[in-house]
């Protein structure tokens, strides 16, 4: 059984994906920061379901946490697959209002996080490294190409490096088996908002989206357990927006 790994997978669009990948034959490494409870109740359900999975506490802005989550991912099985879906917001203000500690915190986050995943996850995968070749999938989000004006443009430039990233590490590990693709959720019902102090977001602007309401994080798992399985085996380099059209 080959192991996948997901990055912040206690809750959210992270714990969706764990357990849709555990439905599709992944045995699952979900990564949390701090909620140990959130992780093991994901866990617990999997194994419920008759999946494999475990939990470990990894804070993505420490290098040394990335290196050993992505080693005790391919304890569980050969390692085929990696997400790098662990990712914060801030609160809401303006660019003139920011401050460099919680641009450094968001950039260390998104940012660093996200490219040091990457780098442990090719080194694992990619033929190059006498590796079997596998998938990434990058969570990015839809505020990469919207901005976020008013409500938290480092998030969003955070996550328009994201798709930098995306698009360029496709390239250049596409010969060695690895294929690299970015997902670009829109409004989705998770806890995110409310640690970015706006806990009504969804129920505020649900209405308002061209669908008439905000995505589950379970629509987004979908797109993501397709793109790392061998159905998508010619889908790289690729943004797909799981946004409703916004
Ligand atoms: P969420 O419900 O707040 O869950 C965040 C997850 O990431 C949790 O498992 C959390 O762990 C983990 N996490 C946070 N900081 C971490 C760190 N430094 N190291 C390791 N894990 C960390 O968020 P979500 O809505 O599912 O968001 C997941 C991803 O989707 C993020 O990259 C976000 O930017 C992106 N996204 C979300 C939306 C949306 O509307 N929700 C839209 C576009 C993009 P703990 O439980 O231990 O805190």
């Amino acid at each position: 059984m080959r192991s996948l790994l997901v990055t912040g997978g206690s809750r959210g669009i992270g714990a969706a994906t764990a357990r849709r990948a555990a439905a599709a034959g992944w045995a699952v490494c979900l990564t949390y920061r701090s909620d140990q409870a959130a992780a093991a109740a994901v866990v617990a359900a999997i194994e419920r379901d008759g999946g494999r999975a475990a939990a470990v506490r990894a804070d993505v802005a420490v290098e040394a946490d990335v290196v050993a989550a992505v080693e005790a991912a391919a304890t569980l099985g050969p390692l085929g697959a990696v997400v790098a879906n662990a990712g914060i917001v801030g609160e809401k203000t303006r660019v003139d209002e920011l401050t460099v500690d919680r641009v450094q915190r968001m950039l260390t986050t998104n940012v660093t996080g996200t490219i040091v995943t990457c780098r442990e996850a090719v080194r694992r995968l990619s033929t190059a490294h006498g590796g079997p070749g596998g998938a990434i999938v990058l969570i990015s989000s839809a505020a990469a190409r919207l901005g976020s004006p008013g409500e938290y443009v480092d998030y969003a430039a955070s996550k328009a490096a994201v798709d930098t990233l995306g698009l360029g590490l496709a390239k250049e590990v596409a010969a060695e088996g690895v294929r690299v693709t970015v997902v670009r959720p829109g409004i989705i019902d998770t806890e995110l908002h409310a640690s970015g102090g706006q806990p009504d977001r969804v129920a505020r602007l649900g209405p308002g989206l061209p669908t008439g309401r905000a995505g589950t994080a379970d629509e987004v798992a979908a797109a993501v357990v397709w793109l790392v399985s061998d159905e998508a085996s010619y889908v790289t380099g690729s943004v797909l927006d799981v946004a409703g059209a916004r």
